[in-house]
């Protein structure tokens, strides 16, 4: 009898699927030039599971118990793990274990505090910083302001375990996503004077995925699209 989540998971993914290769024909992209990271917060690792069957590789994740936990489950599976939640400095050892991209670098202290946890591991960690492209919101969902993003490339730089790939960004809800998608991407081309290799853009969401898209981005994070929506928060 066929699972019924793996066939509802496989729906979904394929209609995200296409809109991500229907955006890239609009904006003139190359698909294979976007990853579809999968946010499986609040799912069960059986879900990762699932996803990785599906050809799903990319996994995201904002919390770090849950984070951890699915990734020691799920060990078997050759994945990709994204950290995208807010990150607490006492949380970087647990983190650099298991993270192979951490998405939120957004302040000094936790240059520090993760350039000594990946350092303590012999570890060269890949990590984003993430920018706040919602001044409204002061620094409530986390992210840097513009202004202190090339300070943190610099600190970043000087931290031999870390290595900076880029910018991560969420966009302001209930407004047009594109211009805070395009001053994600003007701070990205800022960024790559200093460190060229520096090149990923993770921006997009279930909602917004289009715009992302063709304001430049080459990492999706999508959850209620893929998953379903997502069961109350814990
Ligand atoms: C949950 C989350 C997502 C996924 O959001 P959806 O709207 O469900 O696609 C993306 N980015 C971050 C930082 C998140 O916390």
């Amino acid at each position: 009898m066929p699972d019924p989540r793996e066939t509802e998971l496989a729906a979904n993914l394929a209609r995200t699927r296409a809109r991500i290769t229907g955006a890239c024909e609009v904006a003139g992209r190359d698909p294979d030039s976007v990853t579809l990271i999968v946010v499986t917060k609040f799912f069960e690792a059986e879900d990762v599971r699932r996803l990785a069957g599906l050809g799903v590789r990319d996994i995201g994740e904002n919390r770090d118990q849950e984070a951890s936990a699915k990734h020691t489950e799920c060990a078997d599976l050759d994945l990709t793990w994204h950290f995208i939640g807010q990150l607490q400095t006492n949380k970087a050892k647990s983190v650099v274990r298991y993270a192979d991209l951490i998405q939120t670098v957004d302040r000094a202290s936790l240059v520090s505090a993760l350039g000594k946890a990946a350092g303590g591991i012999d570890k060269c960690q890949d990590v984003l910083i993430q920018v706040n492209l919602d001044p409204a919101t002061g620094s409530g969902r986390g992210g840097a302001a513009p202004p202190e993003v090339l300070g943190l490339v610099d600190l970043i730089g000087q931290q031999p375990s870390l290595n900076l790939r880029g910018l991560m960004g969420v966009a302001p809800l209930d407004a047009d996503p594109r211009p805070a998608f395009e001053t994600l991407a003007g701070i990205g081309a800022d960024v790559r004077q200093i460190v060229p290799s520096a090149d990923i853009i993770s921006a997009g969401m279930s909602g917004d995925l289009e715009a992302a898209i063709e304001c430049g981005a080459t990492h999706l994070r999508i959850g209620a699209a893929v998953m379903g929506s997502r069961p109350t928060v814990r």
